[in-house]
């Protein structure tokens, strides 16, 4: 589980039953990113300080934005919007991590606004006279529950949902949306006690290294600037940095057919195969560091075979 969450410049959708301690897993996962480069601290600043919500005493923003709006948000709440267009959500969490606790919950048509932002990192507001363009480069973190009455795959609860309903549930979260998330976690339902001690010795700060040690590498790859991550990476630069031997090649040719991926999510396995094969230490991606990757997209199956 916590293997999973080493790397977290990757969006995330966590699957569990209530009480597996979605929400503080996704607060856990902010405190566990590197802090913001004077770079990025300046973007942040500026974005708070133009809607006049630089938290008092702090004249420069040095911790990474965590927004969690609610359900009940309105499109431009999310999004940005107005008369004089305003940032929203998505632009608060520019830099930082927007967590969306129960997204099946969210309005559909504010979930399939944010497809443009996830994959351009901004925002950009359309008006008759002209349009205004936002920065929103978030990490999203969103959470649901495997059913509508949550207990699917508990072991101590009876799901008594049936499959149309969950299907419908399920049909809320479209598949494009679904498509730019990189990671689908199935959270246990174990005690989050149990999730926070882990019992492999991971702890936040080990963690906190990874990620580092993964930047870095990162940062020799594509040198600096912003936007240079694994994460990014172009279908030119997959070219360029994930060659594949043949062995993988098969693998992830039959993940694609037995998944039925689409090129996105192809893309995305390699992107996240890279990162897993830096996390290694390995130059080469590996066939381990390949399924690794694979099997976070296990959703694609359930939910694209509707
Ligand atoms: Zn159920």
């Amino acid at each position: 589980m916590l293997q999973c969450l080493r790397e977290i410049v990757y969006n995330v959708l966590m699957i569990g039953s209530p009480g597996t301690g979605k929400t503080m897993l996704a607060k856990r996962l902010a405190t566990i990113l590197p802090p913001l480069t004077s770079h990025e601290s300046l973007e942040t600043t500026r974005i708070y300080s133009a809607v006049g919500r630089l938290p008092a005493g702090e004249p420069l923003m040095t911790t990474r934005p965590f927004r969690s709006p609610h359900h009940t948000i309105s499109d431009a709440g999310m999004v940005g919007g107005g008369s004089v267009p305003a940032p929203g959500e998505i632009t608060l969490g520019h830099h930082g991590v927007l967590f969306l606790d129960e997204l099946p919950e969210f309005n559909r048509r504010s979930l399939e606004v944010l497809r443009q932002p996830l994959e351009e990192g901004r925002v950009t507001i359309s008006r008759a006279m002209n349009s205004t363009t936002f920065p929103a480069a978030f990490i999203l973190v969103a959470s649901m529950n495997p059913c509508p009455c949550g207990y699917m795959g508990d072991p101590k609860h009876v799901c008594k949902c049936t499959p149309m309903q969950i299907e419908k549930y399920m049909g809320r979260i479209s598949g494009p949306l679904l498509d730019r998330i990189d990671l689908h976690i199935e959270v246990p339902a174990v005690p989050f006690t149990e999730l926070s001690a882990p019992s492999d010795g991971t702890n936040s700060g080990a963690m906190r290294e990874s990620v580092y040690r993964a930047r870095a590498v990162q940062a020799e790859r594509f040198g600096p600037g912003p936007g240079a991550l694994n994460s990014r990476m172009s279908p030119r630069q997959l070219r360029n940095f994930c060659p594949l031997d043949e062995d993988c090649q098969g693998l992830l040719r039959t993940a694609m057919e037995d998944l039925g991926l689409s090129a996105r999510a192809h893309d995305r396995i390699l992107r996240m195969s890279r990162t897993i094969a830096d996390l290694d230490g390995s130059l080469q991606i590996g066939a381990g560091h390949l399924s690794e990757a694979i099997q976070y997209r296990s959703l694609d199956r359930r939910l694209w075979a509707r």
